[in-house]
């Protein structure tokens, strides 16, 4: 799903590069991708153009489950961007396609003081012209 409402924080957006696309358009799709090695199977994130594990330079995006958990987190209490209003969670996220897997992120869709480690999150994501970034909201509300 898409947050489309007009009323969004402000946001950072990323650098869209050949090497990352996959990862900041995936939810026009609908999909959180990673890069993931054609000869070994492993999940490679951040995107290198070279398996961690295998060497193989066979490497492509693939679509995860959007599903993971969350490994740590912290509650950002500074307001460093105007119009992103504190306080909001800064999270590690596995992957439930490979938990050493782990996505910096957001935790939206509940109370910061109701983010547990080991919580079940599921990808969302807010459009920015033409970048998606993915979220990760409580599995349970989404
Ligand atoms: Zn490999």
């Amino acid at each position: 799903m898409t947050t489309t409402d007009s009323n969004k924080p402000f946001r950072v957006l990323p650098r869209v590069t050949d090497a990352n696309r996959h990862y900041w358009t995936g939810g026009a799709d609908g999909e959180l991708r990673v890069l993931r090695c054609q000869q070994c199977r492993y999940w490679i994130h951040p995107p290198t153009s070279v398996c961690p594990q295998c060497l193989s330079k066979e490497v492509a995006p693939e679509a995860t489950t959007g599903t993971g958990t969350v490994a740590s987190y912290t509650i950002n209490h500074q307001p460093w961007y105007p119009g992103l209003d504190p306080p909001y969670v800064i999270a590690m996220v596995e992957l439930d396609d490979q938990p050493e897997t782990r996505i910096t992120t957001n935790i939206v869709g509940c109370a910061v003081d109701d983010v547990r480690i080991g919580m079940d999150v599921q990808v969302v994501f807010e459009q920015y012209d033409d970048v998606w970034l993915p979220f990760f909201a409580p599995a349970n509300a989404t």
